[in-house]
């Protein structure tokens, strides 16, 4: 068995008790297995990320910035591996296994220029009313933070809060899904390789309890998850329990509202790009379509046509627009929603079933008029799996768009961009994308409301997570 956590800058082999089989979704076969990390190894890495703190916490925030900027030269380093990599345990297309990696070469970069500018911002004077007084302020880091992610954007999602984390001058524990175990490893080799010290990125690797073991770790100062609502509660519990700060990231049930005085082939690529990309397995796809009455029948027939056209297979052997689901737990979810859609009534005009040749397949799919009441409507299903419903007025698609318990992304389609500007200002979500598809930038917040999440990640919103304001008061006397 392989040494596979990173602990304060050694590479240890899992005394757990429970193993981890990695799978090509594409198979449905296993190519590597991990030892879990164990109880005791979770308190090793907060221990060392705790020892690295007064040391990592005082280097200058330029120096760190050099840190930052070789992971992103490292990452690039390691681009074909890390391609083929997403593509033989995610299931990813090629091209979306190459943007995860531009993306995480984006994050390093970004919060090395953010990290170069630190110094100006660390000491800020405030200017007070009362005289006497002086008084500025100071950003500092959080402090020893533990990292939890999910399989579906592993290297992009450890990135995005990676870089932010140790740009702050937090020292982290991070721990990977156990679907796709082997990604963040290269974080770990990154760390090796510029010299990281030891104990400033911890890695550790494991299921559901070393989760829990980590976010229930009194050694921590700060909590930020990505993954389900399920367990981002769980989370939050604990982080109650020790009175300490939580960023939550978790799902949602996205709309994309469709004017009828928009290029009905335009909209019908963001459709499908809303749904279709990483085989519908993003927390922002925008799987709930409100489309106008007047092109409802026009748009849907395209739309059929278009889900018809995605070519589905392995995307190490071929070239296509969408792979498998990345686990077989989320194949059968879907499959179990494809059995709900069925006992439901609900009308299919594509798809609608799992393929059953090999490998965890799914048919893009496509229900017309489905009800509001509907679970397909409510409920997040993680899949490729587009739910349509008219609407007539604006007013109208803003309250069918805003009837969910998540808020997290949405997008407005329509030619008219004054209407388009008015909807995403009273869309209750965190991201509103205008006649787009879903580009996320470093330089933007991401992150919902309601019961999409807590706290935003990216641009400055993403440093400032992981940084606390002292304030200096001296009285001048
Ligand atoms: P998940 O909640 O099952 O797992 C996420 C991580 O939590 C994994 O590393 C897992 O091992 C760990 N974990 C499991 N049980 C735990 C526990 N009791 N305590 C602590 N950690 C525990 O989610 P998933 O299936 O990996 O990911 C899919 C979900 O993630 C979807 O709901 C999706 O919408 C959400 N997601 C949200 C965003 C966002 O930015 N909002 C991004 C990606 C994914």
């Amino acid at each position: 068995m392989s040494a596979c956590h990173y602990i304060n800058g050694d590479w240890v082999t899992g005394d757990g008790a429970d193993l981890i089989t990695v799978f090509d979704p594409s198979l449905g076969e296993p190519f590597a297995e991990l030892q879990v990390a164990s109880a005791a190894q979770v308190d090793q890495a907060v221990a060392a990320a705790r020892q690295a703190l007064p040391d990592w916490r005082n280097t200058r925030a330029s120096e760190r910035a050099v840190y930052l900027r070789g992971f992103a030269e490292q990452i690039e380093l390691r681009r074909e591996t890390l391609i083929a990599l997403q593509m033989q345990n995610n299931g990813k297309p090629r091209h979306e296994a190459v943007v995860d990696v531009d993306d995480a070469v984006a994050t390093f970069t970004y919060y090395a220029d953010l990290a170069e500018g630190l110094a100006d911002h660390q000491h800020r004077d405030v200017p007070l009313a009362v005289r006497g007084f002086s008084s500025r302020t100071r950003l500092e880091p959080v402090g020893v933070v533990g990292l939890i992610v999910p399989w579906n954007f592993p290297l992009v999602t450890s990135a995005w809060k990676l870089a932010p984390a140790l740009a702050a001058g937090c020292t982290v524990v991070l721990k990977p899904s156990e679907i796709t175990p082997l990604i963040e490893q290269t974080y770990g080799q990154i760390a090796d390789a510029l010299g990281l010290p030891a104990g400033v990125l911890n890695i550790i690797g494991g299921k559901a309890q070393t989760g829990a073991a980590l976010s229930n770790h009194p050694g921590l100062d700060k909590l930020s998850f990505t993954g389900s609502n399920g367990v981002g509660s769980q989370v939050m519990n604990s982080a109650a329990a020790h009175c300490r700060p939580v960023t939550l990231e978790l799902g949602g049930k996205s709309a994309i509202v469709v004017f009828d005085d928009c290029d009905l082939d335009q909209a019908v690529e963001w459709i499908v790009a809303g749904i279709c990309w990483n085989a519908g397995q993003m927390c922002s796809a925008t799987s709930r379509l409100l489309v106008q009455d007047h092109i409802a029948d026009a748009l849907m027939e395209r739309l059929k046509a278009a889900f018809e056209k995605q070519r589905v297979g392995n995307p190490v052997t071929g070239e296509v627009d969408m792979g498998p689901l990345t686990s077989q737990a989320q194949w059968n979810k879907v499959a179990d929603y494809f059995a709900i859609a069925r006992a439901e009534g609900l009308h299919c005009l594509t798809g609608g079933d799992v393929l059953r040749d090999a490998g965890w397949f799914v048919c893009p799919t496509l229900y017309a008029d489905v009800p509001l009441t509907s679970r397909l409507w409510t409920e997040e299903i993680f899949g490729p799996v587009l739910c349509v419903h008219r609407f007539d007025s604006e007013q109208e698609a803003l309250a069918l768009a805003n009837d969910s318990r998540f808020g997290l992304v949405a997008t407005v389609i329509s030619a008219d961009l004054q209407r388009a500007e008015r909807v995403a200002n009273a869309l209750e979500v965190g991201h509103v994308w205008i006649n787009s598809i879903q580009a996320v930038f470093v330089e933007t917040s991401w992150g919902g409301i309601k019961g999409s999440g807590i706290g935003r990640e990216l641009g400055p919103w993403g440093l400032s997570a992981y940084q606390s304001v002292k304030h200096v008061t001296r009285c001048l006397g």
